[in-house]
């Protein structure tokens, strides 16, 4: 249920009606927007309690909801969550990029990968340490080395950087050297790992399963936001069709509807989305009009030779810098702000 305030409300007023919801032993949640406030009732209220608030000054209109989830609704939260990290923004009018490779291999190419990242304008290094592999004798990932690995790179040239965790154990080792904690599509729903991701501030990029209902994905990040963590981005990777051509089909029709379902930032995966290199570039862009707040994506120097099979899914450096430089031209006409990088480029290994 959520009670929308009259246009007139004081704050004194807002917090008395707080304090009575309270003590009916429900919780209040209070999102305050342009002119109205919307204070979001959870728990099991008493049927009374619907009349009893209609009744208050202060008080323009209560609406029961029937959604399961209630932090994750913009119901709850008209306004859109914007995730602040040093000098991005998540979730507003800038559009951000996460690239890197599917998993970080060495020290030398993460920081040349990172240096590409940075040249082209991405705002965010991408990269896993511990990879989720569908087979038990796939590569795993080089493991907490990993970790420091990137998180160097993402110091030396500038960059957020981010990385997927897949159990509780590890949050804290994760998010002591990333700026923002991935949970992949096969873990959506590893609810000992969301509840352990409520318990910290790190924000936190949640894939959605690749069977997952949007449903059941605003769920899942219910999870995360009901533990305390408000700091949650959606990711559209892809789904599992009738399809084979390509990997997974990236529903870009998600992105929209997860706009108007929620507040959070909803980010694109168009290189899990489709698994090949080709498409990439298309389906940025059409996520980018859909309404995406960002992108992550596959960028590999090497990609015949990367240790995970995500090579085939992989931009070159140079395709990943011709794409960004579309996008600051896209970008303006789907509502969003994006610059390539006007900084002088470092020598590297890899040409642009
Ligand atoms: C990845 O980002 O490399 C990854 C394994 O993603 P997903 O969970 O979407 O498959
Ligand atoms: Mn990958």
């Amino acid at each position: 249920m959520i009670a929308i305030t009259s246009v007139t409300v004081t704050d004194e007023r807002i917090a008395e009606i707080v304090l009575y919801i309270e003590k009916q032993g429900v919780a209040a949640h209070v999102s305050k927007g342009e002119d109205r406030t919307v204070i979001g009732i959870i728990g099991k209220a008493d049927p009374q309690l619907a009349e009893h608030l209609r009744q208050m000054a202060g008080i323009e209109q209560v609406i029961k909801i029937s959604k399961s989830y209630k932090l994750a609704s913009r119901d709850f939260h008209p306004a859109d969550t914007v995730i602040r990290i040093k000098d991005v923004a998540i979730g507003g009018d800038e559009l951000v990029i996460m690239g890197g490779p599917c998993a970080v291999e060495s020290p030398e190419q993460i920081d040349e990968i990172a240096r590409l990242v940075k040249a082209a304008g991405g705002q965010v290094l991408r990269g896993g340490a511990f990879k989720p592999r569908t087979g038990p004798y796939s590569f795993q990932g080089v493991g907490v080395e990993g970790l420091e690995m990137m998180a160097e790179a993402g110091r030396k040239h500038g960059l957020l950087t981010i990385t997927e965790v897949m159990t509780p154990e590890y949050v804290d080792v994760c998010a002591a050297h990333a700026d923002i904690l991935q949970v992949g599509t096969r873990n959506m729903q590893n609810f000992d790992l969301l509840r352990k991701l409520g318990s910290i501030q790190t924000p936190v990029l949640l894939k959605r399963g690749f069977s997952a209902t949007y449903d059941e994905f605003l769920n899942a990040a219910e999870y995360i936001l009901a533990g305390g963590n408000p700091n949650v981005m959606l990711c559209e990777r892809g789904i599992r069709t009738f399809e084979s051509y390509t990997r997974n089909t990236l529903d870009l029709a998600a992105i929209p509807v997860l706009k108007q379902l929620s507040h959070l930032p909803v980010i694109s995966d168009p290189s899990h989305g489709t698994g090949r290199r080709e498409l990439v570039e298309p389906m940025t862009k059409a996520s980018v009009a859909a309404g995406a707040d960002g992108l992550i994506i596959e960028m590999h120097t090497d990609p015949d030779n990367s240790m995970t099979g995500d090579g085939v899914q992989s931009l070159f450096p140079d395709q990943f810098a011709r794409l960004l430089s579309d996008l600051e031209k896209l970008a303006p006409l789907c509502g969003k702000r994006f610059e390539t990088s006007k900084e002088p480029v470092l020598a590297g290994s890899w040409k642009l």
